[in-house]
């Protein structure tokens, strides 16, 4: 049957490094509760950003959406030129056009893990090879070990700061050190959690023309569902990225309520001081539940269950509170990631954390 094998000759196929791609499925079904599992903002955006998301009309709905004038403003807010700065579709569309932009097939791309997942998955879909550096002790920055991985093919070295799942930070002097000895490579330094850290290197994106950096107005902004992130980078570099980009992925009503989330400093502020008071009291609290715990400098914190890590997430999900296990994550075996909230919704994980503790009769397994 020479014609059926013709047929099956052209099917299609997806690109090998496709196929290869492990399916990236966050638990997203179901989330009905306190959402303390995605590191969103627990109270939402800003009123003034509601008030202007009821104003909008079925004229900007009809228009294709236009990103300069609310560039413009966010360089102007971050007093960068508007040429050094892209809005994307959330972060998640930044790491891919950066991909894109500077991954050959065969490239190395260069993570530290435990990390957040899309680095993997945007740098192999492009066929780079993806090297993986395990964090030290404690997840410490292994800051050596990625010096000594670097050589000519590494081409994209992506680094959360701080860190996902794990809370820590990375100084800026060691990401520094990191961009000069890898002039070839583009580094990504992703401030998804910037507000609840407070330090940046966006001001020396300008002068250092392979440093990009991430923001986003998912986590502290509280607008995860309107997808608006933020690439800064060197003004070259940034007209290579802006070719790969489609100028329409940030949909009109972000671009609309932009200019009111940013101009509403003062509630996002209020929010962070409030998450950084509570994930203290968190940490205290699990201190004080003899569970372990590394520091956080995000709005979450990361603790060693143990064994009863799943049981944990249930009866916590039973009494209303979706949290979110990081067991499969290199070196996170047996571990929890907590969002940390507003006062009220710290109080209700803090209550039901110790009921829960009690049932399952932990910490005991841990130490064991
Ligand atoms: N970077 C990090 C480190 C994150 O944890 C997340 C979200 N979990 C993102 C990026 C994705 O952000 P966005 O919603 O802007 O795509």
């Amino acid at each position: 049957m020479p014609e059926a094998r013709t047929l099956e000759a052209r099917s299609l196929e997806a690109r090998k490094v496709v196929k290869n791609l492990r399916a990236y499925h966050p638990p997203l079904a179901g989330r009905q509760g306190l959402r303390l599992d995605f590191n969103e903002s627990t109270i939402g955006c800003s009123p003034r950003v509601l008030a202007r998301l009821r104003s909008l009309d079925a004229e900007l709905l009809a228009r294709y959406p236009e990103r300069e004038p609310a560039e413009r403003e966010v360089a102007g807010f971050l007093g960068l030129d508007p040429a050094q700065v892209l809005l994307t579709n959330g972060v998640d569309e930044a790491i891919h056009l950066l991909c894109c932009t500077y991954l050959e097939a065969g490239d190395e791309a260069l993570i530290v893990v435990p990390t957040f997942a899309m680095y993997a998955i945007f740098a192999q879909a492009e066929g780079a090879l993806v090297t993986e550096i395990l964090a030290g002790e404690d997840f410490a920055f292994p800051v050596d070990a990625v010096l000594a991985h670097l050589n000519s093919r590494t081409r994209l070295i992506s680094i959360a700061n701080p860190n996902n799942p794990t809370g820590g930070a990375v100084s800026s002097d060691v990401l520094l050190r990191i961009a000069e000895a890898a002039p070839q490579a583009a580094l990504l330094v992703d401030e998804a959690y910037f507000e609840f850290h407070g330090e940046t290197l966006l001001d020396r994106t300008a002068q250092l023309p392979n440093l990009f950096v991430a923001r986003t107005f998912s986590k502290a902004y509280g607008l995860a569902g309107l997808r608006i992130g933020i690439l800064a980078g060197n003004v070259q570099q940034m007209a290579m990225v802006r070719r790969v980009a489609s100028p329409y992925s940030v949909n009109a009503v972000a671009l609309a309520v932009l200019p009111d989330a940013l101009e509403d400093q003062a509630y996002v502020e209020q929010y962070a001081a409030e998450v950084r008071l509570n994930r203290a009291q968190l940490e205290r609290e699990l201190d004080q539940l003899g569970l372990r715990y590394w520091p956080s400098r995000a709005n979450f914190v990361l603790a060693r269950i143990g064994p009863k890590h799943a049981e944990l997430v249930q009866a916590l999900r039973r009494r209303g509170i979706l949290v979110r296990s990081r067991h499969t994550d290199p070196g996170c075996e047996g571990s929890v990631r907590f969002t940390v909230g507003s006062d009220e919704h710290t109080r209700m994980l803090i209550t039901a954390l110790r009921d829960v503790i009690e049932e399952l009769g932990l910490p005991s397994e841990v130490q064991a």
